[in-house]
């Protein structure tokens, strides 16, 4: 049992250092562009999943709950707020300021 504590608590290191590194991005996070609709700011984050359904499995089954979290972390990814777009790009990119010229 002890292996699974150490897991357990390893576990809960890696999902703090995601949450610090979030709340770190959201603080100094750099305003990007939009290919697709021109949109100009900070991307969102998007998870799939859900966190009722996190917190339900890591309370009745730790080990799908781990899973559940890893896959949850793993397949999130930052798109556009206004279109959905995936692959936002830095302003100072020679693609967004082209873009940005041409206007
Ligand atoms: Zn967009």
């Amino acid at each position: 049992m002890d292996q699974y504590y150490n897991l357990i608590i390893g576990l809960i290191a890696i999902f703090a250092v995601f949450f610090i590194l979030r709340i770190f991005n959201f603080a100094f996070g750099r305003k990007k562009f939009c290919p697709n609709c021109g949109y100009i700011g900070r991307p969102r984050t998007h998870t799939k999943g859900s966190i009722i359904l996190e917190i339900f499995l890591w309370l009745f089954f730790i080990i799908p709950g781990i899973i559940y979290s890893l896959w949850r972390l793993t397949s999130r990814y930052r798109a556009c707020p206004m279109c959905g777009h995936r692959n936002m790009i830095p302003l100072d990119s020679p693609r967004a300021k082209k873009t940005l010229e041409s206007k």
